[in-house]
């Protein structure tokens, strides 16, 4: 039996792009728009597991309740652009093209670049572990991934973007500036190169990574207990991340899905008492306006928070 998600990609192929690539003379581009289907049939099926699992931890165990939920639907927007759009490009153009070609290239010169399993042949019987020590490796680059964006102004002033809805659900986790979003891919794709993630692997971390993310932004009271959130990134640990401490910072549990690095770096708070999100410091188009607005204030921002030392040492001096 044939794979059922390379069969709705070639479905997809030929019935939508091959007709589309024949009329604009891009027939060199066939194998590429499989392959670019394929990877997008990957992130549908991701939106509809987050969908599966946090829609009835959301509805039957809520947090928060709303009267009004507009600006959920941007973030449910975001979601499908980032999954269905950028996350093929990303696992394949980016992450999949880079590898070959490298690999390729440096064994072209006589360098076989080595891999987990090369290095430590006892994992070449147990996938599981491989597949685990990536996520491990990959979620350890993104809690410095995610603490710096929070330590440069700058970067900051992009990250405010997905700090400022207050109306957190399940579909925040990709409510991201586009500039956020590219940073943290070529952080994530050079991290995968340098310890040689399979090409193929690469969309399985991500989509798994991810899940646990985009649980950790539902508006659920559903509890890990006190062993389960020091294992996974829980709701209410990544919720205490969305909410201002008495400074105004989020200066706590930068984790993406493992709560180790926050433990082990001290920025790690198991308090379960933030509900309220949002950051009131930004402008109110980052939480509110239209997907533009959003993005253009978010560059605005970073620019402003790039300059402000500049503009106070003028002033000072
Ligand atoms: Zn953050
Ligand atoms: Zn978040």
């Amino acid at each position: 039996m044939t794979d059922p998600f390379a069969w709705l990609a070639g479905w997809i192929h030929e019935t939508l792009l091959i007709p589309l690539l024949w009329r604009a003379g891009w027939m060199q581009w066939e194998d590429t728009s499989f392959m670019w289907a394929l990877f997008a049939v990957y992130g549908v099926l991701q939106v509809v597991i987050n969908y599966a699992i946090c829609v009835p931890a959301e509805r039957f165990r809520p947090l928060v309740r709303w009267d009004r939920r507009e600006s959920v639907g941007m973030d449910v927007f975001y979601t499908l652009l980032a999954r269905i759009g950028v996350f093929p490009l990303v696992t394949f153009f980016g992450f999949y093209w880079i590898q070959t070609a490298l690999n390729g290239w440096l064994t072209d010169h006589g360098y076989i670049p080595p891999t987990l399993e090369t290095l430590f042949p006892a994992l070449l019987d147990l996938p599981v572990g491989t597949f685990l020590i990536y996520a491990v490796i990959l979620d350890a680059a993104d809690y410095w991934r995610h603490r710096f964006s929070h330590t440069f102004g700058w970067w900051y002033g992009l990250h405010a973007l997905h700090h400022a809805q207050r109306h957190m659900t399940f579909w925040t986790d990709d409510r991201n500036h586009v500039l956020d979003d590219v940073i943290g891919y070529v952080w994530f794709i050079a991290v995968g190169l340098a310890v040689g993630v399979p090409p193929m692997q690469f969309p399985l971390l991500v989509l798994t990574l991810r899940l646990v993310e985009s649980f950790s932004h539902a508006n659920t009271r559903i509890r890990f207990g006190w062993l389960g959130e020091r294992l996974l990134v829980s709701p209410q640990f990544h919720r205490a991340h969305h909410g201002l401490d008495a400074a105004g910072r989020n200066s706590c549990n930068y984790g993406g899905v493992f709560p180790w690095w926050d433990m082990l770096f001290r920025t790690a708070d198991f308090r379960h008492d933030v509900v309220e999100t949002g950051d009131p410091r930004v402008p109110e188009a980052l939480a509110t306006g239209s997907w533009l607005q959003q993005q253009v204030g978010g560059l605005r921002l970073s620019w402003r928070l790039l300059t402000r030392h500049r503009r106070q040492k003028v002033t000072a001096g």
